[in-house]
């Protein structure tokens, strides 16, 4: 076994475990669940290690509560913004949870899932969110329930509540406060409840965040109000795992010296053109010397990123992008008909397994 041609995703399961130890120690120290949120992460060909240490999955989608189900096993939540009929006819035979994002679709369906574990998602207006389009709490936000009255009207129907207002928070103080906050706003709701998810976006695998003093405060929410509490850990769960590994084709100039890979930021690695991110280079190491790296599809702006490296890339040379697990193969496309990286798998043992190549074929079938 060995590493397929480049460009292709590699996900180190060592690095992952670092993660995954983490959640579990949250787990066995707090007592509060993860669930592996797919639409950050659903590469299920590390799903059987993930397993070991997570208590499940959560979704957005009915595909994504399917495969979570098929391929991780364990609890199934289910989530999403809004339900066609037949979807939540089929969640009901098997996902152990359906959260609602709003009171009329929780009051459409109440009878088709009578009898069920039920959630509704709650909008706290508040939210750690750096950018706007990912901000739960942005103006006008749809989503979850704000109206604190209605949500007492509906808590005989619930039996659960989530609420998502974190993305990539790794200040504990503040989410310490936070958590203060819902407790005191909510504390008539959350006892009628049996648990809460307190969504996903916290950066506790992180290093450095103070994961004895999150414990503790996630023991002493769940004590006081009487619920069991999930995480739903998406990013958290596999950062600085995984790496997109490409070839340099070219270098060519026009006053900075630009290598183009064999990959492409926007088929690729979309979030960091969303987000407006620079990549991180995982290999060459930093250096002296300037050099943009860019991808080989026709978009003007299809840079990854201008750092400093080591040295300067030639053709041939390999480059690694790291941090390419979390909301980057969910994301992939086939964008200027480019190859689609592979997929491969360093395991524990160190060697590598190519789980997953793409060809001309998965390109012409994903259209007609
Ligand atoms: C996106 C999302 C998550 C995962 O968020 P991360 O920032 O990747 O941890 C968890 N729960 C819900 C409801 C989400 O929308």
């Amino acid at each position: 076994m060995s590493a397929p041609a480049t460009p292709y995703y590699l996900i180190d399961e060592q690095k992952l475990v670092r993660n995954l130890e983490r959640i579990r120690q949250v787990r066995e120290q707090a007592g509060a669940k993860s669930l592996l949120a797919l639409k950050c992460f659903s590469t299920w060909c590390v799903f059987d290690l993930m397993r070991e240490y997570m208590d499940g999955t959560t979704s957005s989608s009915l595909y994504e509560a399917k495969l979570g189900k098929e391929t991780f096993g364990k609890e199934t939540h289910a989530y999403s913004v809004a339900y066609p009929p037949e979807e939540v006819e089929e969640l009901k035979s098997f996902a152990d949870k359906i959260i609602f994002n709003s009171v009329s679709q929780l009051k459409r369906y109440q009878k088709v899932v009578a009898g069920m574990n039920i959630g509704i998602r709650i909008n706290p207006g508040v939210s750690y969110s750096h950018f706007d389009l990912a901000d739960p709490a942005r103006r006008f936000s749809r989503l979850g329930v704000s109206d604190k009255k209605a949500l007492q009207e509906i808590a005989p129907l619930i039996r659960g509540a989530m609420f998502h207002f974190n993305c990539e928070n790794d200040n504990f103080d503040q989410l310490s406060e936070t958590l203060d906050l819902l407790g005191k706003r909510y504390r008539k709701l959350l006892q009628q409840l049996e648990w809460i998810s307190l969504g996903g976006g916290i950066f506790f695998t992180k290093d450095g965040y103070p994961l004895d003093r999150f414990c503790d405060k996630l023991k002493s929410f769940s004590d006081t109000h009487g619920l069991q509490i999930y995480l739903e850990p998406g990013e958290a769960a596999i950062t600085r795992s995984t790496e997109l590994v490409t070839t340099v084709l070219d270098v060519v100039k026009n006053r900075r010296t630009i290598a183009i890979v064999d990959a492409s930021i926007e088929p690729h690695m979309l979030d960091l053109l969303i987000y407006r991110l620079e990549a991180q280079i995982a290999h060459p190491g930093p250096g002296q010397h300037p050099v943009t790296i860019a991808g080989r599809s026709c978009l003007a702006g299809d840079v990854f990123c201008t750092t400093r490296l080591s040295r300067v890339p030639k053709a041939g040379d390999t480059i690694r992008i790291a941090d390419a697990a979390g909301y980057t193969m969910v994301k992939k496309n086939w964008f200027n008909g480019l190859p689609m990286p592979a997929i491969a798998v360093r395991r524990l043992d160190n060697t590598i397994e190519t789980i997953r190549t793409f060809s001309y074929d998965d390109y012409k079938k994903s259209l007609s």
